[in-house]
């Protein structure tokens, strides 16, 4: 439907810098409608009261539906935020195909407890939906981060209200449609398109919201802590940003395998992914012969067409995203803080695109921006390191704390090293494994909630006590 003020704002695909979409531009206006219909709609019971079972076999649906559209999915998101047409279809589809199955298929298997009380009371303990629930949402993954908030918010019950980022709409407006096909009451998923600050900001601060959750940035993030505290104190969980470490140490098995994983986990999605291995942090004696290696890897991946089966380096989400990189990189490599290895450059496998060659840089400073902050693009800088203490304390040496991972051959070593680092999530011998068993999320500056596994439900489930007197 229409903005309630009519107003749209056009949607350019980063592929060839083309406008594709005009979409409807939420306002406060549009945010109230929809959170005073997810109101309604979870106040009347049809979706939060429903057997857990109906609710799977609603979810199970849009599943299918999902499947059934799979094609169309992939080319819009594709079109949308430059990813690679192959790994729309082989990852970010079928990964957030699989979250919605995934949650539908826990919901009616999580029981509640009977707490142990003395002989004259029962005391149940059961969980609750929240309510109304503020999904907000970056560009790089659109789909499976809206699954990720999505699946297990309507599983429990909840209703929701989505913003999508600005850069990347169409996906969840093509989602919600499907869900609403397979059978979700109406009001029950809700999506408001449109910019930070017209639209997630009055979500933020609306007084029915009984709770946001937020993937995003640092800064962003942090915004919506203040909207909740100076609206009605909702919950927040974020999901920020982060600057994750490889610490390689010298006994590492081998070293050609580590190099491969490293160059995968930083040019995925042309590093435009929260937990990229943006970081190497690696013993002296292994500096040189890894960091060729990361520089053969560099220059084999060359950036496509995201529309090409066989790209496997796609576009930047803008041209001004590209430039914010670029300027990074620049500054980084003009300086005394930082060594160019290879890349640096902008690409143009497709006229008025935003892509940029790989880049791998020395770092030579611990305190350089380009090791301190999220750059978000295909940028990884190497630390050295003298011995696996001073990995440690250079992999920890961030504001960040999403992901990490550990490169050694004794597994004691690894798993004394894992256990030192601050993040959410470490790796050992290898890089970006993960399953929908298995929560995630950040510490520090990188957040607090956890999407994915049955700890997700926590996010969107209070727990109630019911005491019976005997
Ligand atoms: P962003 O914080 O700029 O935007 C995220 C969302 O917040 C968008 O929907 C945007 O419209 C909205 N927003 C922006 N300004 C706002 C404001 N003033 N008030 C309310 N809403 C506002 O982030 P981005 O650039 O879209 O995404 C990149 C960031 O997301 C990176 O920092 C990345 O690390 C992080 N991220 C984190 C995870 C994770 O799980 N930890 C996953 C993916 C991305």
């Amino acid at each position: 439907m229409p903005a309630a003020d009519g107003r749209v704002f056009e949607d350019v695909s980063p592929r060839d810098g083309r406008v594709i979409a005009e979409v409807a531009r939420g306002s406060a206006e549009d945010v109230d409608l929809a959170v005073r219909a997810a109101r309604r709609a979870f106040d009347d019971g049809t979706w939060a009261l429903a057997d857990p079972v109906q609710r799977k076999r609603v979810l199970l649906r849009w599943a299918s539906l999902i499947d059934e559209r799979s094609e169309e999915l992939a080319q819009l998101e594709s079109a949308d935020v430059g990813h690679p047409i192959t790994d729309a279809r082989n990852v970010d589809v079928p990964n957030a195909r699989n979250c919605i199955a995934w949650y539908a298929e826990a919901i009616d298997k999580v029981y509640g407890e009977i707490a142990p009380t003395g002989a004259d009371a029962l005391a149940l303990v059961g969980r609750e939906p929240l309510g109304v629930i503020g999904a907000v949402i970056p560009w790089n993954y659109p789909l499976i981060i809206t699954a990720w908030k999505l699946a297990p918010a309507l599983a429990t019950g909840n209703s929701v209200v989505l913003k999508p980022a600005e850069q990347s709409p169409l996906s969840a407006l093509a989602l919600a449609e499907l869900g609403a096909e397979a059978g979700l009451p109406d009001g029950v998923l809700n999506v408001v398109p449109g910019f930070g600050e017209e639209a997630g900001e009055p979500l933020g601060r609306h007084v029915l919201v009984d709770k946001i959750t937020f993937t995003g940035s640092v800064d962003v993030g942090r915004r919506f802590l203040r909207y909740a505290g100076e609206s009605n104190g909702k919950a927040v969980s974020l999901e920020l940003g982060g600057k994750s470490p490889h610490v390689v140490l010298a006994d590492v098995e081998d070293l050609d395998r580590a190099a491969d994983a490293i160059g995968w986990g930083i040019f995925y999605n042309a590093g435009q992914t929260c937990h990229a291995g943006s970081r190497v942090v690696v013993e002296r004696s292994l500096v040189e012969p890894l960091a060729e290696r990361l520089v053969a890897f560099a220059r084999e991946m060359v950036p496509g067409d995201p529309a090409e089966a066989s790209t496997t380096l796609g576009a930047l989400v803008s041209g001004e995203h590209l430039d914010g990189v670029m300027a990074r990189v620049s500054r980084a490599a003009g300086g005394d803080g930082a060594r160019l290895l290879v890349g640096g450059s902008r690409a143009e496998p497709v006229p008025g695109g935003a892509y940029m060659e790989p880049t791998v840089l020395e770092a030579l400073d611990a305190a350089d921006p380009i090791v301190q902050e999220e750059v978000f693009g295909p940028v990884l800088a190497i630390q050295q390191a003298d011995d696996a203490e001073h990995a440690i304390a250079l992999a920890n040496g961030t504001g960040y704390g999403l992901a990490a991972a550990v490169w050694s051959s004794n597994i004691t070593t690894a798993h004394r090293v894992a256990r030192r680092l601050r993040a959410g999530t470490v790796w050992i011998n290898t890089f970006d494994i993960s399953s929908l068993a298995t929560p995630f999320g950040g510490v520090k500056d990188s957040g607090h909630g956890r999407d994915r596994s049955l700890h997700a439900l926590d996010a969107y489930t209070h727990l109630k006590t019911t005491w019976v007197a005997l």
